[in-house]
Parts: C-alpha cells; sequence; structure tokens
C-alpha cells in the first residue's frame, strides 16, 4: 500500500526532528495533503494510525490539511485553481497547462513536548 509506505517515512522524519529538539513525545502533527498528491486522505489516516504504533507519534493528533491545486495556462498564463484534470482554462479555455501547486504531500509542523 502506497500509503503505509509514505506514512512509516513521515514517521520515520518526525521521530528524527522530535529527538534533535531534545521532545519526549509528539503532542501533533500537520500533514498537507495536495489535491493531486496521488494520496487518498482516508487512506493515509489509516496508515498512520498504525505507523505510528510504538512510536513517538503513538498519541499524537494528526491533522491532515487539504491543499488546493493551481495551475498555470501555457497560452494565456492566467492562473487558476484546478479541480480535477478534465478542467480546461476558465479565460481562454485551454488544455495546455501546468501544475504549480497541489502535487505536494508534506509535514508542515509538529507540536512537541
Ligand atoms: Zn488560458
Amino acid at each position: 500500500m502506497h500509503e503505509f509506505s509514505i506514512a512509516l517515512n513521515i514517521v520515520k522524519l518526525t521521530e528524527e526532528n522530535a529527538k534533535k529538539a531534545n521532545a519526549n513525545k509528539i503532542l501533533a502533527i500537520d500533514i498537507e495533503v495536495g489535491k493531486f498528491s496521488g494520496v487518498v486522505n482516508d487512506a493515509l489516516r489509516f496508515a498512520m494510525e498504525s505507523a505510528t504504533k510504538e512510536t513517538m507519534l503513538e498519541h499524537a493528533q494528526i491533522n491532515l490539511i487539504d491543499k488546493e491545486a493551481w495551475a498555470i495556462c501555457e497560452e494565456c498564463h492566467h492562473k487558476f485553481s484546478i479541480e480535477n484534470f478534465a478542467d480546461v482554462c476558465p479565460e481562454c479555455h485551454s488544455v495546455r497547462y501546468t501544475i504549480t501547486q497541489g502535487k505536494e504531500l508534506r509535514v508542515k509542523s509538529i507540536e512537541i513536548e
């Protein structure tokens, strides 16, 4: 499962950072999930629940934050928010555009104790 290896990675990186900061435990973690990151929120949440067992994140509150996607039109350079890959540029109806935001998945912040 794709989301499970992502969850394990998040746990590993977050623990490393928390240890560097001399934390005893991690209280909360905010994860930004881009609309086009390829990650399913529910699957990631489920994966995080098992990946965090017996780690510093075991009792942490896990916040998944949906991040909207943006694109820039290659024809008219209009910037627009995009819902799915079938969308066209709202200005010129071109289908040629580049996704500029929304593919990322990242840990935005952690709260430690
Ligand atoms: Zn356009």
